[in-house]
């Protein structure tokens, strides 16, 4: 393989591009994680995370992926064999379910089509059915990182509140906090998983869950065995600065930089330049011709596109097409989409100027691979950014 000049495209939808400031910021040394120092950093981002998470109580930190903050959910306010209500919006909420079903819960998992997100109708009628109070808490992924669809979780929270069920309300915002407005307080959420990855600039390995009141109740009574994952020890510890086990002080550097680069944008900001992202991609695939998968309205995702590719291609060859040609990375289809659809992620360290590249260079791939489209959808895609 010659040199590839110039900088990769990593146009996946997580892990995602880390800002040069961010790289830096995490390249400092080491320092003693039970020092003063290490407090002032610890206290700094767990406070700059609340924000960003519309939350005024505790956000959890983990050494861990987005698996573990799931795990985390779970097991800090649930007992074996309790019941929970989860929807198939996808690759993500099936292995959740997957994740719930091997720690030994009775997973409801209401089927759906991999095109829609979840339906508040659907939450409100299992949850009146539910007279007996049996389901402990309902699971929803926010934005479906393996369709483009995102969900109204305010909604769905109506809709438990309609039915006067207790239910606890656990989402997962892996690929949605710090790109897509979200507010775990306001809409009354109980537990609210993401990590780093993704729109929050890092690389992989910091793993969250924002807790409500409810849920902290929740956790006294809670019957899982938990020791790594115990929130309580955790936010103990950290009412000092500290954590229980060594957590990955350089990531928390990273984590300081990529808040403040948050904060400097504004987050209204970033909300918008994702919502702009969004948009002008979808224009592109729809004047090549191609299809979104998504096919709610209210649904489509800021922070990624999946692209229907006609049945006689493969998406996967595609993708290995312009990886060799242009030096870009783009989303495999996942589960029962694999060969499908190829994911252009759009979120994170992202201007107008990288999301036309890129969407030049996925133009450039579709047609060497012979898939018939309309080389209008570039500038179909610039008008929506000009006209921004
Ligand atoms: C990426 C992702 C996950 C999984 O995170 P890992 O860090 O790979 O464990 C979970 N949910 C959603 C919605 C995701 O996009």
């Amino acid at each position: 393989m010659p040199y590839p000049a110039g900088r990769h495209f990593l146009q996946i939808p997580g892990p995602t591009n880390v800002p040069d400031r961010v790289l830096r910021a995490i390249s400092a040394p080491t320092i003693d994680h039970r020092g003063p120092e290490f407090a002032e950093l610890a206290r700094a981002v767990l406070a700059g995370l609340k924000p960003v998470f519309g939350t005024s109580g505790p956000v959890v930190a983990y050494p861990s992926s987005g698996t573990g903050a799931w795990e985390a959910a779970l097991v800090n306010t649930m007992s074996p064999g309790d019941r929970v209500l989860a929807f198939e919006t996808g690759h993500f909420a099936t292995l959740w379910r997957n994740l719930a079903g091997n720690l030994g819960l009775d997973v409801d998992f209401v089927p759906g089509d991999w095109r829609h997100g979840v339906d508040p109708a659907a939450v409100a009628e299992k949850l009146a059915a539910d007279t007996g109070h049996a389901t402990r808490a309902v699971c929803v992924v926010h934005n479906e990182t393996s369709t483009g669809v995102t969900s109204r979780v305010p909604e769905i929270r109506q809709a438990i509140d309609e039915a006067g069920h207790p239910a606890l309300l656990l989402v997962d915002t892996v690929s949605s906090l710090g790109s897509v407005d979200y507010r775990h307080d306001e809409w009354g959420v109980d537990v609210t998983v993401s990590c780093s990855q993704k729109g929050l600039l890092l690389p992989p390995g910091l793993g969250f869950n924002a807790v409500s009141e409810k849920a902290l109740h929740a956790a006294e009574s809670a019957r899982f065995p938990r020791a790594y994952w115990d929130w309580r020890p955790i936010i103990e510890a950290n009412r000092r600065g500290f954590f229980p086990y060594t957590p990955p002080t350089n990531l928390l550097y990273g984590l300081r930089e990529s808040l403040a680069l948050l904060d400097e944008e504004g987050l209204p900001n970033v909300f918008a330049r994702h919502r702009r992202h969004g948009e002008a991609t979808r224009a592109a695939v729809r004047a090549w011709g191609l299809e979104v998968l998504c096919l709610d309205e209210r649904g489509h995702s800021p922070v990624l596109t999946a692209v229907l590719v006609p049945a006689e291609h493969d998406a996967d060859k595609i993708r290995a097409l312009i990886l060799d040609r242009f030096d870009m990375s783009l989303g495999t289809g996942l589960g029962r989409l694999a060969g499908r659809v190829f994911r252009i992620g759009h979120l994170g360290h992202l201007n107008d100027v990288s999301l036309a590249g890129t969407l030049a260079g996925v133009q450039m791939g579709l047609a060497l691979a012979g898939v018939p489209v309309d080389p209008g959808g570039v500038n179909a895609a610039l008008r929506v950014l000009e006209a921004a």
